[in-house]
């Protein structure tokens, strides 16, 4: 395996207090850097001081957004070392994501080598106030300087890290959201199952939407007939109607959620009834309305476990276990934390530990 180059900065930065982290706005003093030519591949994995960099104006991700991200999460333990949740599972969603937009494969433990360096040089930026985490940003784009349509024979590598507060400072708050009946995220054959801007570009007119009529997120529904439950926001949607939660198959335009597996697999676990079938946003507020909708909540990194309080659709409102936090959502949200910060037995081999030394 390649050897990667470590070049510290002198200049350190402070680390901020932990309620001042918010999500995604501070980054700590270093990055992981790759980059690909047609001969060479992959190559020279390096750490170097964060900062910014140049890039020319016809670069090719900017007018055609050939671009893909990650976003994963590490822990502090209570041993100090830090606990890297699934990260091989991301990296592999990772080259999901490059094939589908023409993107060269990494190799896998290659970059898992280059993030677990990075990581030590930058292990004082992993918080350890509960409920805190680092979060992990690898993305991918196109440099050729170039304005025709065609895969690029250049691109960049880069793994950002920012320490993130807690989701949850709070407590949990459910969410209320409005199903979006005119745009749509995502169809099938699209790029909706992988992590790549323009859906995220694609999205924000409707979240605009919703929040200037009062609601935290927009529930998706499918692009075809806009009647069968897709996502929430930038999450997965699993819904608890009587004893059974069900959440959407993975059919081509949803994103495949590390957390909706993870979920998955704890329910299977905990023998609680969970299918993976379409349900109608009809169903969902028939059942809103006869008292069988139990809970509804949403599954991602950022949140882990985003509850659900009430749903507008049209005309119509359906409020959720009166607006407070399912028994069910709230289990799911300990567990998979627990698991997170080694509290809990990691069985599922998700945990990577990082000894601080
Ligand atoms: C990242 C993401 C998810 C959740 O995936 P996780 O791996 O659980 O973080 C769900 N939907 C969309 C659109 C996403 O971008």
């Amino acid at each position: 395996m390649a050897n990667i180059d470590v070049k510290l900065r002198k200049d350190l930065k402070p680390v901020p207090a932990v309620d001042k982290l918010g999500f995604g706005v501070h980054f700590s003093d270093h990055m992981l850097v790759m980059d690909y030519t047609l001969e060479k591949g992959w190559h020279d994995a390096r750490v170097e001081a964060y900062g910014p960099i140049q890039i020319d104006p016809s670069m090719m991700a900017l007018h055609y957004g050939q671009a893909i991200f990650e976003g994963m999460k590490a822990f502090r333990a209570a041993d100090g070392n830090i606990n890297l949740f699934r990260a091989r599972d991301h990296f592999r969603r990772f080259n999901k994501s490059a094939r589908r937009v023409c993107i060269p494969e990494l190799d896998i433990e290659e970059i898992f080598a280059g993030l677990k360096k990075l990581l030590e040089v930058d292990h004082h930026w992993v918080p350890s106030a509960h409920g805190t985490a680092l979060y992990i940003r690898p993305f991918i784009f196109a440099t050729d300087q170039f304005l025709g349509v065609r895969p690029s024979h250049t691109y960049k590598l880069m793994i950002i890290l920012s320490p993130v507060g807690a989701y949850y400072a709070e407590g949990f708050n459910p969410v209320k959201i409005m199903v979006e009946d005119e745009y749509v995220r995502a169809v099938r054959g699209g790029i909706g199952e992988i992590k790549t801007p323009g859906n995220y570009a694609a999205s924000l007119l409707a979240a605009v939407k919703a929040q200037k009529k009062g609601f935290t997120q927009v529930l998706w529904l499918d692009a075809h007939e806009l009647k069968w439950l897709e996502e929430v926001g930038t999450m997965n949607i699993m819904v608890k109607i009587d004893d059974e939660v069900i959440t959407p198959p993975l059919n081509g335009s949803i994103l495949p959620g590390i957390t909706r597996d993870s979920t998955i697999k704890i329910l299977k676990s905990w023998n609680v009834p969970i299918v993976e079938k379409q349900i109608s946003i009809q169903e969902v507020m028939q059942a809103g309305s006869d008292g069988s909708l139990k809970e509804m909540f949403g599954t991602g990194t950022a949140a882990v476990i985003s509850p659900v309080g009430s749903i507008h659709y049209k005309e119509n409102d359906a409020i959720i276990n009166n607006g407070n936090v399912g028994e069910l959502s709230q289990k799911l949200f300990d567990e998979i934390t627990a698991i997170q910060f080694g509290t809990k037995e990691d069985v599922n081999g998700w945990i990577d530990t990082i000894v601080v030394k």
